[in-house]
């Protein structure tokens, strides 16, 4: 059967917010970085070249720690957004491949939010899961970093000269870093799309390799497009193995599902009425985010220059620029503005379910084991107090100039309002519901 046209042009959609979430990821994890070189650097210009060699093994050794500490934070957004993004992709799939067979089949309930937590953090990427690539990216950081201030007073060299290594080793970093956080996302996406097709053989039939979305001169994925698999990933007229997008690092490949025919799926089309038929039968040909992007803004006139940015939008129409930089130059989505958008219907039934996940060995298990033995009267106390602290985080990212007794740059500020508050805010909320979950629990035991 021919592409679902509402397939293809959701896939393509999802996959392009996708990306713009990983934008926005990637961003906030640069300015994290750019603030540890500020901090190395720092260390460095404080006259590393009269240091002593017990000063010397001291300060890296402390530079260690601080480089660990910066990796243990990006590797926690990181985590964050790929989590979300999975389940933003579980929700969206299922919803594209109920509308595209007009409702007439069920689609199978969706993964539970612990099943997606483990599936963001156990998807190999390219070879890895991400914390282990996290871990990997902060030792190289840390190993570069010694070895660029001991090569540099080996040589005698002067202060401005090992501080320009050591931007040298960071600049590395944070390409490092940005390729980490586009892959993982575009590989989690992905993964969760392909469990949504497992669960749902008696809709789809296979998928179809897109590189909509990728069409740089990359030899192995131009090949690759438009071939299709069976959902088992049996080749479909080709030879050509199945390996799940990404294929590369920055690969912004993808799958579309290929629906079963209508006899397929036991639906009668003369019997539907109009409407619903049109929009089912509705196959696509043109295949290119080009195509796309034309099909999108004669629906939504103004879509391009929200979603991209006007002025991108507009080089890209004139031919001035190509696909990749208006892509990457995006406008980038938040967390929240990627699940607002896709919140509807089935996302919003799924819970978040802190408890749930802690109690089955995965995030905040440790808070869960030290909690559950302890007296009822204490945990509702805790509750409060909790309850207490997200009331005053809400408060700080309402009037953060009050909460603020030093002069701070706009990054810093920007940081603090859309990263590390709402960070505070959702674990003390996972708190409050494991808390609330252990206490619920006791109370359907007695019953
Ligand atoms: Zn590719």
């Amino acid at each position: 059967m021919p592409l679902s046209k509402v397939l293809f042009d959701s896939t393509i959609e999802l996959h392009l917010d996708i990306e713009r979430t990983g934008a926005e990821a990637r961003a906030t994890i640069i300015e994290l970085l750019k603030n540890l070189e500020k901090e190395l650097i720092a260390k460095v210009a404080d006259g590393v070249t009269d240091w002593s060699k017990a000063r010397i093994a001291k300060q890296l050794s402390e530079a260690d720690a601080v480089i660990r500490q910066y990796y243990d934070d990006a590797a926690g957004i990181a985590r964050d957004t790929t989590t979300s993004v999975a389940q933003v992709s579980a929700s969206a799939t299922a919803t594209s491949l109920s509308a595209a067979v007009g409702g007439q089949v069920a689609i199978s309930v969706i993964p539970t939010a612990t099943y997606l937590e483990t599936l963001a953090g156990n998807t190999i990427i390219q070879g890895a899961v991400q914390a282990d690539w996290w871990d990997r990216q902060a030792g190289d950081v840390a190993f570069k970093f010694q070895s660029a201030v001991r090569q540099g007073l080996v040589a005698a060299e002067t202060t401005p000269q090992i501080v320009k290594r050591v931007r040298d080793v960071m600049d590395l970093s944070r390409r490092n870093a940005e390729a980490l956080v586009h892959t993982s996302v575009q590989s989690v996406a992905n993964a969760t799309r392909e469990k949504l097709f497992e669960d749902n053989t008696d809709v789809i039939s296979g998928k179809e390799w897109s590189s909509a979305l990728d069409r740089r001169t990359c030899p192995t994925c131009g090949a690759l497009d438009g071939k299709r698999w069976a959902t088992d990933s049996k080749p479909t007229n080709h030879s050509m193995a199945y390996r799940a997008p990404p294929n590369h690092w920055r690969c912004r490949c993808s799958c579309i599902p290929v629906l079963r025919t209508w006899a397929e799926l036991g639906i009668n089309m003369d019997e539907l009425p109009d409407g619903t038929r049109a929009s089912m039968e509705g196959q696509v040909t043109d295949k290119t985010f080009e195509d796309w992007l034309k099909r999108k803004t004669e629906t939504d006139p103004t879509f391009a220059d929200r979603a991209l940015g006007k002025g991108r939008a507009e080089l890209f129409r004139d031919g001035k620029i190509t696909m990749d930089q208006m892509i990457s130059g995006g406008k980038p989505l938040t967390l929240n503005e990627l699940k607002a958008k896709y919140e509807k219907p089935i996302l919003s039934q799924m819970k978040n379910d802190a408890y749930e996940i802690a109690k089955s060995g995965g995030r905040n298990k440790g808070f869960f084991n030290q909690w559950d033995k302890q007296k009822k009267g204490k945990i509702e106390k805790s509750i409060k107090s909790l309850s207490t602290q997200v009331d005053i985080h809400n408060e700080k990212i309402d009037n953060p100039k009050n909460h603020i007794n030093k002069p701070i740059s706009d990054h810093e500020l920007n940081y603090l309002v859309t990263i590390y508050w709402p960070k505070e805010i959702r674990n003390f909320k996972q708190q409050i519901d494991i808390l609330e979950g252990i206490l619920g629990e006791r109370h359907h035991v007695k019953k």
